[in-house]
């Protein structure tokens, strides 16, 4: 059996090595074909494809591309988590919106009507001036994408917490690479720049989703791979979804927002 084994798998790998060499060199050959360096300059000027226009301060100084998701004219973008209502939030005079309860003893999250996969998000948020509680309980909200992945808004101010849990952290999942807070009850800007997750057809994660957070200015998440939903106690989930709101958190701290727009990536 040996003897008639033997000279198979000694022929059969000769050929599959050989083959293996010659597919080696078609390639070597292909990229020295296509990365042959250029002599002339305009062989490396694209002129396609061409960029569309985007006025970088259209109106009330938002991109022109951009979807306002709140101007402080009204609340009318956006409806509770629980069930999907008008909201009970405080419009305020200074074209800001707080969290409040109203007359509902119930948590009061809200999210936006439109849904959206990956963004590019601006968002100015202001921790109460009046301090109350500490640690999580201080001044804290929250950003989701897609309702699932937490930007953490919390008044850090003097008020240490887990480091993973603080302000610009992504919740219990990475912590930001600065602390980067304006005085407690002044307004601090968020730009977000968002990639969703991809699922296969089986519902398994095929790529992760990355987000990259910028805090009045400062880089303080870059480009991080989303684990997975941003638990208060557990592991991250990883369930197949589409697109999906933005929700602001209410954790029972009247912390205002304003001056909210996206751009769809
Ligand atoms: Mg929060």
């Amino acid at each position: 059996m040996i003897r008639i084994v033997l000279p198979f798998l000694v022929v059969s790998c000769f050929f599959s090595c050989k083959q293996e060499e010659e597919k080696a060199m078609d390639t070597t050959q292909q990229v020295e074909q296509e990365m042959e360096e250029p002599t002339k300059p305009e062989e490396t000027e694209f002129y396609e494809p061409v960029p569309p226009t985007v006025n970088p301060v259209g109106q009330n100084g938002v991109p022109s591309d951009a979807i306002v998701l709140f101007d402080g004219v009204n609340m009318d973008e956006w409806m509770t988590v629980a069930d999907s209502t008008a909201i009970t939030w405080k419009l305020n005079d200074d074209k800001s919106m707080s969290v409040d309860r109203g007359d509902k003893n119930e948590n009061a999250t809200i999210q936006t009507k439109k849904v959206f996969g990956s963004t590019q998000l601006h968002i100015e948020w202001k921790s109460p001036e009046i301090i109350k509680g500490d640690g999580q309980n201080r001044g804290n909200s929250g950003i989701f994408l897609q309702g699932k992945y937490e930007v953490q808004v919390l008044d850090n101010n003097d008020n240490d917490t887990y480091v993973n849990g603080q302000v610009g952290s992504i919740y219990k999942q990475s912590v930001p690479l600065a602390k980067a807070s304006v005085p407690t009850g002044e307004w601090n800007v968020y730009d977000i720049i968002y990639h969703a997750p991809e699922f296969d057809a089986d519902g398994n994660k095929s790529k992760s989703a990355t987000i990259t957070v910028i805090h009045n200015g400062v880089l303080v998440q870059d480009h991080f791979e989303i684990k997975g939903t941003t638990e208060y106690i557990g592991w991250p989930k990883n369930q197949s979804h589409g697109k999906g709101p933005i929700q602001l958190q209410d954790h029972g701290s009247p912390v205002s927002y304003r001056n909210i727009w996206v751009r769809e990536l």
